[in-house]
């Protein structure tokens, strides 16, 4: 393993921490997943692309990484607010489906939009609807503990005495006092002792189809205990990170951590990591407000407020341009630029892989590792290891244009340079590496045959013809250069 002093911020200390996993072999991560209703849009794409790159440089550091992701199928998140009733339960009885069909059509999605966004799957993808038995031993447990009650068949979690035994709300930061002021107004429930109070079971209302029996009545777990019950089956009672997007601080992960310091009388997660939000044209992405863009609008560019198609690799490029607990604002304007930047990193890349070596070597490449790794160290900085990429990519032109000259050894370890970095940590696709290869060997090869035509016209001097080509391609928005190699091209 390479000796590295990998900082992360830790949103529960709030400080960053020379991170010291509880076992050096085996890194325990547990990530809140999807909630499988609706198609995947760039709230999904955000957690799974930061920590897809905590995934993948823990990886390359050495560690085996036990990555747990799940699946929130149980169906209780997404109310319909007129009705009441959840939305997969809705959906498959409108449409005479199984619930879990509607889950794996949605699930279907969510992995297709992930896997073009270059995103690598988890170790382990447990769905909360496979570990209801789980849940309920887990609520008995509380139940024994002291720390929850049952209620006209539903079991909630004793807040105010929680609060009093080991404190509620360090990670968020909320004081109880405030908490049970602004929510004893709002909550009309007369089954809770106190407003504050979560559900760890609830009883099902008759039109609710999803739902299972337990010694409190015929329902469903809630939403918090899926995470505290699954993260400890698959990472222990004690695990190194856990993450999230910062909107399931509170309550999501303050109910997370008083469940199993409940349970097991201890803190589960060493390092609680939380990625920043994305607005869309400075506003709050929302379905009320007209600006909830899916990945697929994306991908294919069938969004109203979208100009163009934005390719998966130029999301997750632009995502990666920030840091993940700094805020992300998606606009055209933001995406276009980004997208020609990953094309000035990806013409760099393919350029390194023409570059002619040379005896003696006029460039300087000793710092660009030590650089890229302090980035990462740095609590993930992926936009200061961008720099440092583009840093390499300057180089490579400069070689590539005859201004500097490289050895052999040069070139070998600018290509390491970049394929560990680019490609193996930052998850970026070149054309070289990735599938979007073979889309565009077609478009490659008819350049290549025009050019072809243009050299065969200059040899027998038709120069109107040579011209034509070139005066229309450029026209086209090509560059095309004649080098002592041959003919070079760009778009
Ligand atoms: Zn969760």
């Amino acid at each position: 393993m390479k000796e590295h002093r990998l900082s992360i911020y830790n949103s529960l200390s709030r400080c960053k921490e020379t991170f010291k996993p509880i076992n050096d072999k085996l890194v325990g991560m547990y990530v809140c997943g999807p909630t499988v209703y609706g198609d995947g849009h760039l709230g999904h794409a955000r957690p799974a692309i930061t920590f897809d790159v905590v995934f993948r440089y823990l990886t390359h550091l050495g560690y085996k990484v036990r990555y747990v992701r799940n699946i929130t199928d149980v169906g209780h998140l997404e109310h319909d607010a007129d009705e009441g009733e959840d939305k997969i339960a809705k959906k498959a009885r409108l449409e005479q489906l199984e619930p879990m069909e509607v889950v794996q059509f949605y699930l279907n999605r969510y992995h297709d939009a992930m896997a073009a966004l270059n995103v690598l799957p988890p170790s382990i993808e447990p769905h909360a609807s496979g570990h209801i038995i789980e849940q309920i031993e887990y609520i008995k447990t509380i139940l024994d503990a002291g720390y929850a009650y049952e209620s006209e068949g539903s079991v909630y979690f004793d807040v105010p005495k929680f609060n009093r035994d080991y404190g509620y709300g360090r990670l968020s930061g909320r004081n109880i006092d405030e908490l049970l002021a602004t929510t004893r107004e709002l909550d009309g429930q007369t089954e809770k002792r106190n407003p504050a109070d979560f559900a760890l079971w609830k009883k099902a209302a008759p039109e609710h189809i999803m739902h299972w029996p337990s010694p409190w009545s015929e329902g469903f777990p809630g939403w918090h205990l899926e995470c505290s019950v699954m993260s400890e089956k698959y990472l222990g009672t004690q695990f190194d990170i856990h993450g999230g997007g910062m909107d399931l601080k509170f309550p999501h992960h303050e109910c997370e951590i008083a469940q199993s310091v409940a349970h097991n009388h201890a803190q589960a997660v060493h390092y609680w990591m939380h990625n920043n939000m994305i607005t869309i044209n400075g506003k709050k992405m929302g379905k009320s407000l007209g600006n909830f863009i899916t990945l697929e609008e994306f991908f294919t560019g069938k969004h109203q407020l979208l100009e163009q198609a934005y390719s998966p690799m130029t999301i997750r490029f632009f995502i990666l341009q920030a840091h993940y607990r700094g805020t992300v604002d998606f606009s055209n304007e933001a995406l276009k630029s980004a997208e020609i930047a990953l094309g000035r990193m990806l013409d760099g890349y393919r350029r390194l892989q023409e570059l002619k070596p040379s005896d003696k070597s006029t460039i300087d490449i000793s710092t660009l590792e030590s650089r890229a790794y302090e980035a990462l160290d740095d609590d993930f900085n992926t936009p200061v290891l961008i720099g440092v990429l583009f840093d390499a990519v300057r180089i490579i032109n400069q070689v590539k244009d005859h201004a500097a000259t490289a050895t052999q050894a040069d070139i070998d370890a600018l290509k390491k340079f970049m394929d560990t970095f680019l490609v193996e940590i930052l998850g970026i696709r070149t054309e070289a590496s990735g599938d979007s290869a073979e889309a565009l060997r077609p478009y490659h090869e008819a350049v290549d045959l025009l050019l072809q035509i243009r050299a065969e016209a200059k040899a027998r001097k038709d120069w109107a013809t040579s011209d034509l080509i070139r005066d229309r391609m450029a026209a086209l928005g090509f560059t095309v250069k004649d080098t002592k190699d041959g003919v070079e091209w760009s778009l």
